[in-house]
């Protein structure tokens, strides 16, 4: 794959995948990472890649406006947790704690990144745990554990046998979203579909959730800047 730029727009680049197997131009902007992207079939011409790049140089913009760029998790940097904003500093203690809007890091923590990420994974398990338990209890259901993970594509999984998984990036989202997403989970327990009676018991379980999965569509990107 080759990086690409239009001469007419130098600050704009594209990254050109020829494809065999692509019938026609395709043009995509990561959410994950803001890349822009032309596939396009091995037969079409530069000049005309150029060409559909410029017609689509606006929503281009737009698109590329929109993706959130990449924050390296360092002291001074602002970091949600559970909602709220918190600056990143550092104290003489030794252990990672909230007081009003820091978020303390020991001083002599050489790499405050991973003491962050480490806290935010503790953090997560507890609250993910707590909502398992109470969910699973009132459906008479078990989980056999909960395993955390850095997902890209999902913000919960469920097995065939019982495990439970979650991205720890669900810390830094309110409370309600990492909440609704446990429930959902655990409904799928007993349901391993989204059939009509896996909603129900969504909902018996959660309540109303359609705020909560809107603000995963609208924002989920934006848990995904944090670099750790
Ligand atoms: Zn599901």
């Amino acid at each position: 794959m080759d990086e690409y730029s239009i001469p007419e727009a130098a600050d704009l680049s594209v990254l050109i995948h020829r494809s065999r197997r692509a019938r026609r131009l395709t043009l995509r902007v990561s959410s994950v990472d803001g890349r822009a992207k032309v596939t396009a079939p091995d037969f079409i011409s530069e000049a005309h890649i150029n060409a559909f790049i410029l017609k689509n140089e606006s929503w281009l913009r737009e698109k590329l406006g929109a993706v959130p760029t990449l924050i390296d998790v360092t002291i001074g940097t602002r970091i949600q947790i559970e909602g709220q904003e918190y600056l990143l500093s550092s104290h003489s203690k030794r252990a990672v704690c909230l007081s009003d809007e820091l978020l303390l890091v020991p001083e002599r923590s050489s790499l405050p990144n991973r003491s962050v990420l480490a806290y935010l994974k503790e953090l997560c398990r507890d609250r993910v745990t707590y909502w398992a338990d109470l969910y699973t209890k009132k459906r008479g259901t078990q989980y056999t554990k909960v395993t955390l993970r850095d997902t890209r594509s999902r913000w919960g999984s469920c097995t065939d046998r019982g495990g439970l998984m979650f991205s720890w990036r669900l810390i830094m989202a309110p409370p309600a979203v990492l909440q609704y997403v446990v429930a959902h989970e655990v409904a799928h327990l007993e349901e391993m579909n989204h059939s009509k009676a896996f909603w129900s018991i969504t909902k018996g379980l959660y309540g109303e959730y359609s705020k909560e999965r809107d603000w995963l569509r609208k924002n989920g990107a934006s848990l995904h800047r944090f670099r750790f």
